[in-house]
């Protein structure tokens, strides 16, 4: 935990100094990528963080190329008063915030992107076209403008995780990346900025997403089939009065579907609407399962 105050930088150049003054020091830095809007799930990332590095930076930028034309870019929660009082609390050394103007300096039409097709394109990003090469162009340019040591992301964005993953490995990025366990709320619900959308009633309804997936690794574990497990399990949700876009059994390492006769780890991943909000939740399932799926 680092003693001297936490410094905000807004600007590209007191970034760099700053980044500079942690080199010359000779400290290493954890860097945590958020948009804001900071509850117990983003500040267990930054305590596993303070775990990897002597100094943590955590970024709070709303990324306006990962969100469709649709989605809840102009509405999205913004809290930067208290999110600076919870990262001071916790002992933060930086706290960067940079204007879009500084993060796309020729505009969000620049020519440069990075993609990470296969694994971009299936479950979110089939029903988000563009997010994942959203995230992973303002992840990569994060990266370079912070050069941390690690960064940690959380799981509850599971394929995001992955996208990153394969990003580090394809291009060589000097990064360690460390994936954290999903914080949630006593009832199981995955805890999120979007959950702000959701009404008290809506909230209860929402825990049918854990429950299923709890439901569904059990089942597994007992060797019912992935298709038993997923259908039942949609028709769950909608009965809860929730849309389902999917609840589906994936490998582990590529998100393709699960095969019954591959030891490979898997997770269950589920996306559904309710009302106007899209919410996401998964669940690892431990190493390779046994018996007949
Ligand atoms: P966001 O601000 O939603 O972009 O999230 C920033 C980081 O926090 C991402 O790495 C998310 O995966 C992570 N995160 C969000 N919600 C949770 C949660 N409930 N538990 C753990 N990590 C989370």
């Amino acid at each position: 935990m680092s003693s001297s105050p936490l410094q905000h930088l807004s600007s590209l150049n007191s970034l760099r100094q700053w980044r500079k003054t942690q080199h010359k020091e000779g400290r290493r830095v954890a860097f945590v990528p958020t948009m804001g809007n900071l509850h117990s799930g983003h500040l267990k990332l930054v305590r596993e963080a303070q775990k990897l590095a002597e100094v943590v930076i955590v970024s709070i930028y709303v990324n306006p190329m990962q969100f469709g034309a649709n989605e809840d870019l102009d509405s999205y929660p913004k809290t930067l008063e208290a999110d600076i009082a919870a990262l001071e609390a916790l002992g933060v050394a930086a706290v960067f915030t940079p204007a879009t103007a500084a993060m796309y300096p020729r505009g969000l039409a620049q020519q440069t992107f990075v993609e990470v097709p296969q694994i971009s394109d299936l479950l979110c990003g089939a029903s988000r076209p563009g997010h994942f090469r959203g995230v992973a162009t303002v992840v990569c340019k994060l990266f370079n403008m912070v050069q941390p040591d690690s960064a940690v992301f959380g799981k509850k964005d599971y394929q995001q995780l992955m996208v990153i993953r394969a990003m580090v490995a394809d291009l060589s990025l000097p990064v360690e990346v460390v994936g954290v366990d999903t914080e949630r709320e006593p009832n199981g619900l995955a805890k999120s900025s979007r959950n702000g959308y959701l009404s008290a009633s809506q909230k209860q309804q929402a825990t049918v997403l854990y429950q299923q997936l709890s439901d569904a690794v059990r089942s597994l574990e007992q060797g019912e089939t992935i298709e038993c497990v997923e259908d039942r399990a949609q028709r769950a949700i909608a009965a809860a009065g929730l849309e389902p876009e999917y609840f589906t059994v994936r490998q582990q390492q590529d998100l393709q579907p699960a095969k019954a006769d591959q030891p490979a780890p898997w997770v269950i991943l589920a996306a559904a609407r309710l009302g106007s909000t899209r919410l996401i939740d998964n669940l690892e399932l431990a190493g390779p399962l046994h018996g007949p799926r």
